[in-house]
């Protein structure tokens, strides 16, 4: 289906069609509509289906009658849970606003960098997108107002409203204004989601694009069966013999992913790994010239699990498996992004077999299983 018939103006089909976007993707489909229409939405859609613009572009159409003229006086507040994730959403929100007949300045703010700059920044702003640490230090020294947010949007909205982000949300919540639009994205739905945003939106227009097992549906998924000690040469036989243009493999933790690069390095691949103890510059460094195509390998953590979009990333591969088995599909998505295919490959030890096992089963979906015993790893 075409843009032209969703009640977006023709200077913002300009902009789509500048950005090669021919037709809506189905939750742009379903969410332009009622979010022009001033409904609280909840979204469920997978991981790389367009959902970002999803809510961006109608939500800069309603935010012109609505905008905020106090200076750092914010309109329209979207937070999420990672550093990488802000800059992202940001973007897109800066691809569009160019198409909007009043000047709309937005900006992304997120911890691990220096707050002076920020603080000075948001001189202006109407568009905010954040992460909630760094949001609340900045309200705290009224850098910037949420008094008037007439838009709130929350992606990863699961995340969001977890254990872990709790107390922070809560205090942003507490800052809002009481009538505003609520937009709540996520891939996953959880059971505390649902009680929650029952609290949170108001009679909101639910989409649910695809059942979660059905986000996998163009990701090739196999399991290589592998003793832990050939883990590594499997990787780079892998890496070396398929020719993958680029490669996101994940690990479990910080330290794992520097030993994995680190030998990737050692034998001639070109790699990089990042984590949450690695500073933000290296941090945003490193996936700027993964995402330019500048990295062939890139070696993380659950820091890249949700959200980030690496456009044609042909292949993810879990080194270590995720704890959780929605943060395995939150990784494999970040390949078969925007319609396009993709292959998802773990690294099964005997001491993994019974997790994946719980993995396959909540995602309700069986893995291809590949023996690797008879593959001559020597020299890798
Ligand atoms: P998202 O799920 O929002 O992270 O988007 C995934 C990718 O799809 C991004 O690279 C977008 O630029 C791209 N995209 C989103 N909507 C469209 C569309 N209608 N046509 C082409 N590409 C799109």
């Amino acid at each position: 289906m075409s843009f032209t018939n969703l009640g977006l103006s023709p200077a913002l089909l300009k902009v789509l069609s500048e950005q090669n976007y021919s037709k809506a993707y189905p939750i742009q489909k379903s969410a332009i509509p009622a979010i022009l229409k001033g409904n609280d939405v909840l979204g469920i859609a997978a991981t790389g289906s367009g959902k970002t613009a999803g809510f961006v572009l109608p939500l800069l159409m309603n935010m012109q009658n609505r905008l905020v003229t106090k200076n750092r006086h914010i309109t329209v507040l979207t937070v999420v849970p990672t550093r990488e994730l802000a800059v992202q959403v940001n973007e897109v929100f800066q691809t569009f606003v160019s198409g909007l007949a009043k000047p709309v300045k937005s900006m992304a703010v997120y911890g691990g960098v220096s707050i002076n700059p920020q603080m000075i920044g948001l001189q202006g702003v109407n568009v905010l997108v954040a992460t909630p640490g760094r949001l609340l230090e900045l309200v705290e020294s009224k850098a910037v107002h949420l008094s008037d947010v007439q838009i709130l949007v929350l992606d990863e909205a699961d995340k969001m409203l977890n254990l872990g982000f709790k107390d922070e949300m809560n205090r942003i919540f507490a800052l809002l204004p009481q009538k505003r639009q609520n937009l709540l994205f996520s891939a996953t739905l959880s059971d505390d989601l649902n009680s929650i945003t029952q609290v949170l939106l108001n009679k909101p227009v639910v989409i649910k694009i695809t059942p979660e097992t059905n986000i996998l549906s163009q990701i090739d998924q196999v399991a290589y069966f592998v003793q832990e000690e050939r883990k590594g040469p499997l990787l780079r036989y892998l890496i070396k013999t398929k020719k993958w243009k680029q490669v996101l493999v994940f690990t479990s933790s910080g330290f794992k992913a520097d030993a994995v690069a680190d030998k990737l390095i050692k034998n001639g691949i070109d790699a990089e790994a990042i984590h949450g103890k690695k500073s933000q510059w290296v941090r945003t460094e490193a996936l700027r010239q993964f995402k330019a195509g500048d990295i062939q390998v890139l070696v993380t953590t659950d820091l890249l699990a949700r959200g980030i979009d690496i456009e044609f990333l042909p292949c993810v591969i879990n080194y270590e498996l995720p704890r959780s088995p929605k943060d395995y599909i939150h990784r494999i998505g970040r390949t078969g992004r925007a319609e396009a295919p993709g292959e998802a490959i773990s690294l099964i030890a005997p001491d993994d077999e019974h997790h994946f096992k719980i993995i396959q089963k909540k995602m309700g979906r069986m893995v291809d299983r590949i023996e690797t015993d008879d593959i001559d790893l020597r020299g890798f």
